[in-house]
């Protein structure tokens, strides 16, 4: 059996994504700290843990990701295609990807065929992206994941007016002091990086079928927002998170049938 690897090196996770010939998931692992970090090499130790695969055994990996330049594969491919490809395997019908990560947001549109036609991104700042919520929750003294569980307690989200992530915080504090109820005010929180993203949505043009794929796609607070706000239902996966270590376990398993062809 012939296996390929991709791995995703993010600005604040490290993912790996393995798969065989017939494009089966053997394992996939994911790791808390990012580029610059021994993320990347402990997202190999546990996959090769995981699936019982020695790096040596597998035939080709490819890096993707922020920190894709720092670690030894077998070639590298931008984040963009990857989770272009990644997302078109779990939704062949996407045509809209949103991707939130820990630092940056991005939205693709793809052809039928799932060619990339255009995308826009916001890495300028953590506004709108993953960041803007780990502060919060790090200020509202909750994990990522109860965040997201708390928002949907909430049908009157609170308004949060600063766009900057630094006087958001400050607003958020002061929110808290005058007794605004938590689920409003993390409804309010999801819902400000919703927005964010979905004026970028709005400027590519919403085309169906929408896919959420990065980090940010397990918050169902988030997701509920930008479903609102674009008025579409929107897909994610389990594996959203992984989209773009999948996209370039795939691109590395075309390379090799290539070559061997
Ligand atoms: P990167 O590739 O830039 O490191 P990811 O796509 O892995 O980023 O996304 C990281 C973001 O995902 C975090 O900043 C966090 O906000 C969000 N996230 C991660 N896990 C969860 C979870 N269990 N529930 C909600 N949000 C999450």
């Amino acid at each position: 059996m012939v296996y390929t690897l991709g791995i995703d090196i993010g600005s604040t996770t490290s993912k790996c994504c393995l798969i065989d010939e017939n494009r089966e998931i053997v394992g996939t692992s994911l790791i808390k700290s990012g580029t610059g970090t021994r993320g990347p090499e402990k997202a190999m130790e546990a996959i090769e843990k995981e699936s019982g695969i020695k790096k040596e055994d597998i035939a080709k990996i490819i890096v993707t990701g922020y920190g894709r330049k720092n670690f030894d594969g077998d070639g590298d491919m931008s984040e963009l295609s990857c989770h272009a490809k990644g997302m078109k395997f779990l939704f062949p019908d996407v045509r809209t990807i949103i991707d939130i990560g820990g630092q940056d947001s991005k939205v693709m549109k793809l052809s039928e065929d799932g060619k990339l036609l255009t995308f826009l991104m916001n890495d300028k700042c953590a506004a709108g992206t993953g960041r803007f919520l780990d502060v919060m929750a790090g200020i509202l003294g909750m994990d990522i994941d109860e965040l997201s569980e708390t928002a949907l307690l909430s049908d009157t989200p609170a308004k949060i007016s600063s766009t900057c992530t630094v006087f958001a915080e400050s607003e958020v504090i002061s929110r808290l002091s005058s007794g605004t109820a938590i689920p409003d005010l993390v409804a309010g929180i999801c819902e400000s990086v919703a927005t964010k993203v979905s004026s970028l949505v709005k400027r590519v043009g919403v085309m169906e079928k929408v896919c959420m794929s990065g980090g940010v796609a397990k918050n169902a607070g988030v997701r509920r927002a930008i479903e609102n706000n674009l008025d579409i239902k929107l897909y994610h996966s389990e594996l959203s998170q992984l989209a773009g270590a999948l996209g370039a376990a795939l691109s590395a398993m075309d390379k090799y049938e290539k070559e061997n062809a």
